[in-house]
């Protein structure tokens, strides 16, 4: 999942590199730059941001007030009192533990995952594809990865370096891009670590849900990155493909299997 981004350049610079790489180096290069759906992924680009930046305010400051005074002062004070750089690393597994939190339950419950669903209907990876995240879904997770660094005390630069390092690579995890990150792989998530999170090929599901740190699946049992890439993307349900019927489609979905099932054919006669 992609974070908003801070302004229009940095927008345009991860454009810029992004696009660059993915004509130098690609992984797939019979993929078309223009494939299915993609303008859909630029309303999701330009328009959800506005959205998360609010709901997400909104969570934060509900969870926060809730839980304020819940983290023993001292322990606030000796997290802040670190050096800078050892704050970034434990910020990094902080924050991506909330995640691979957060992102287990939106696959475990059928409510949430149909929220879940529209960004695993994406079935060519690209930089710009990792940007189609129904807000509910962004809203939750980052409030799971952001509250903890918040409540722990992490000071305002930890944050915003851990911030540019979760952009920059939750773009580079859906890029299509040809980059083997060595014996790294198994520390920071890749192209490789997270392509395969999105494979729709049944040993994959339900696999690789870190963002940032693939160790966290090899903790949970829940880590899967074999040598070869996958055969194929997305989910089998029908995601409908236009953002206003993508942020609808979860509650429809619960609505639909909400509803009783219409008598068949035989107990209607009968
Ligand atoms: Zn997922």
């Amino acid at each position: 999942m992609v974070s908003q981004y801070f302004d229009l350049g940095t927008l345009l610079l991860v454009a810029l590199v992004f696009v660059s790489l993915e004509g130098l180096i690609p992984l797939r290069s019979g993929q078309k730059r223009l494939r299915a759906h993609w303008l859909n992924d630029v309303v999701f680009l330009l328009v959800n941001g506005v959205v998360v930046k609010l709901g997400l305010v909104v969570a934060l400051t509900l969870v926060l007030t809730a839980l304020q005074g819940a983290m023993p002062a001292a322990l606030r004070a000796a997290v802040a009192g670190q050096p800078l750089w050892l704050q970034v690393i434990e910020a990094f597994v902080v924050a991506d533990t909330g995640f691979y939190l957060a992102h287990r339950a939106f696959h475990a419950s059928p409510f949430l995952w149909r929220f879940h669903a529209i960004h695993h209907s994406i079935e060519e990876m690209d930089w710009l594809a990792g940007h189609r995240v129904h807000p509910v879904d962004q809203i939750l997770t980052k409030t799971a990865s952001l509250a903890p660094l918040f409540m722990l005390g992490f000071s305002e630069m930890a944050i915003f370096v851990w911030g540019v390092a979760y952009q920059w690579q939750s773009v580079l995890i859906h890029a299509n891009i040809r980059l083997d990150f060595g014996p790294l792989k198994w520390v920071l998530a890749s192209p490789r670590f997270h392509h395969w999170h999105h494979a729709n090929e049944q040993e994959a599901y339900d696999k690789n849900f870190a963002g940032q740190l693939p160790f966290l699946d090899a903790i949970g049992g829940t880590l899967f990155m074999p040598d070869r890439m996958p055969s194929r993307y997305g989910v089998d349900e029908p995601v409908p493909q236009r953002y206003d019927q993508q942020l609808v489609y979860p509650l429809r979905a619960a609505a639909q299997a909400a509803a009783p099932a219409a008598p068949s054919a035989g107990e209607a006669s009968g």
